[in-house]
């Protein structure tokens, strides 16, 4: 492997989607601050998590990646935090029941805070400011002050970031994702939809089986703790290139500001500087895959980030669209795995779903949603791969930001708790509900 490009071949290369920083000194000293904190994640276990989605390669664990479209500053609270950890150890419950295999746990959390954007500006009546990047980058507020393009932001990532991973590693490990409380990570305004009656029905038989395992003597760690892991699109590349580390026990660069990251839809050009900089890391790399993505084009991708071809290393996320993917992503799969390569294939069934509502809000109907999962498990049923996972943004709360669902929520209730700050996430209902749906293509 060569040596690890420095940030200035990094922006020798053009990068796409990247902040223009009105002072390059300020930039250059936030950088070097960054450089000197501690790592976020431990190089350990980005080789544990690579490990684990070699299974998923393999066909041999299911891997389950959700979150927030956009992290936010203010969104790093205790309740925020545990809302959507509970849901998607709920989801990963009624995936490992249908599934059984193990389900590998990744947040898109603790350092989802920079956004690419179609057009750099927003326009609202007569002002023109540019766009909301991420709190990575700028704030939301419609204010030229707000929009501003901050380093100092980044700084204020790393902090966000390390107490999100500092309050999900106490959960995991602390008691909170024992098994035997999973009645509990149902909450109030789940219970009585019929994911939530599903879902109290399933852990009551779970816990039986569990009281009958322990009455039998044997007790399993397994059941006490989760292993759960951090994801992000790698977009920002001074955070990303400052928080990459040699580490000491390979002499390997990683990046420690999270286990996985992701080369988004708009970044993966194969010459450009995401994928120059992903190839040198030793993480685990996921790479959306939208609608116009060639079989060549994901086997190039495949060569340049990962020339050893090593188990685990790439996670390729499709994301085509519901009218889309049963027509494209049959031959990706086929040539990809007719290379001899194996990866994990992964359904984002979010990206390629967006629409604007009559009334002005960005959102995605919950049939789409389906529609795309199964499209997913069609092609992968009928050329005999295996569909290793999903990849959805969501949220813990009752928000209303995505159509449709058991609540059959209307373009008309967008409004009554809209507040995504960029993409429409399934809120805790739907999640669940999600998750039975695809757990019924696990079972077949
Ligand atoms: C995202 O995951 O929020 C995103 C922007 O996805 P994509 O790169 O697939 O468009
Ligand atoms: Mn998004």
């Amino acid at each position: 492997m060569s040596e690890l490009p420095t940030l200035k071949d990094l922006h020798a290369l053009k990068p796409l989607q990247q902040p223009t920083y009105a002072d390059a000194d300020e930039v250059a000293d936030v950088v070097r601050q960054l450089r000197r904190l501690p790592p976020l994640v431990f190089a350990g276990e980005c080789d544990e998590l690579r490990d684990k989605l070699a299974e998923v390669s393999a066909g041999h664990a299911f891997l389950l990646q959700g979150g927030d479209c956009a992290e936010t500053f203010a969104g790093v609270t205790a309740s925020n935090i545990q809302n959507k950890l509970r849901t998607l150890l709920s989801m990963a419950i009624v995936l490992t029941y249908a599934a059984q295999v193990p389900v590998v746990k990744v947040g898109r959390m603790a350092g989802q805070y920079t956004k690419p954007r179609s057009s750099d500006t927003e326009t609202r009546g007569d002002v023109t400011l540019p766009a909301y990047r991420g709190d990575a980058v700028n704030g939301f507020d419609f204010t030229e002050q707000a929009r501003r393009h901050d380093p100092q932001r980044l700084l204020g990532v790393y902090n966000a970031s390390s107490a999100t991973l500092n309050l999900v590693r106490a959960f995991v490990k602390g008691g909170f994702a024992d098994m035997r409380t999973m009645h509990s990570w149902n909450s109030a305004f789940v219970r009585n939809s019929p994911a939530g009656v599903r879902y109290e029905q399933l852990t009551a038989e779970i816990e039986r089986a569990l009281a009958f395992i322990e009455a039998c003597g044997i007790e399993s760690e397994q059941t006490r703790t989760v292993d759960f892991y951090s994801s992000h699109e790698g977009l920002s590349l001074e955070y990303e290139h400052a928080m990459t580390r040699i580490d000491s026990r390979t002499h390997r660069p990683y990046n420690t500001s999270g286990h996985l990251i992701w080369i988004g839809e708009r970044t993966r050009q194969l010459d450009g500087a995401h994928v120059e900089l992903m190839r040198h890391v030793s993480n685990p790399v996921g790479i959306k895959l939208g609608p116009t993505t060639t079989a060549d084009t994901a086997l190039e991708l495949a060569d340049r980030i990962d020339p050893a071809n090593q188990p685990g290393r790439i996670t390729f996320i499709t994301r085509m669209g519901a009218g889309k993917i049963r027509d494209l992503l049959p031959d990706v799969v086929e040539k990809v795995t007719a290379s001899g390569r194996q990866v994990a294939w992964v359904c984002d069934p979010m990206h390629g779903n967006t629409f604007e509502s009559a009334n002005g809000f960005k959102t995605r109907a919950f049939s789409d949603v389906i529609d795309e999962v199964n499209g997913f498990f069609d092609v992968h049923d009928e050329l005999g791969t295996w569909p290793g996972g999903m990849h959805i943004e969501l949220t813990g709360d009752d928000v209303t930001e995505c159509v449709g669902g058991a609540q059959e929520l209307a373009e008309a209730d967008l409004s009554s708790r809209y507040e995504t700050l960029c993409d429409p996430r399934l809120n805790r209902n739907q999640s669940l509900e999600l998750a039975f749906q695809v757990a019924e293509r696990l079972v077949q």
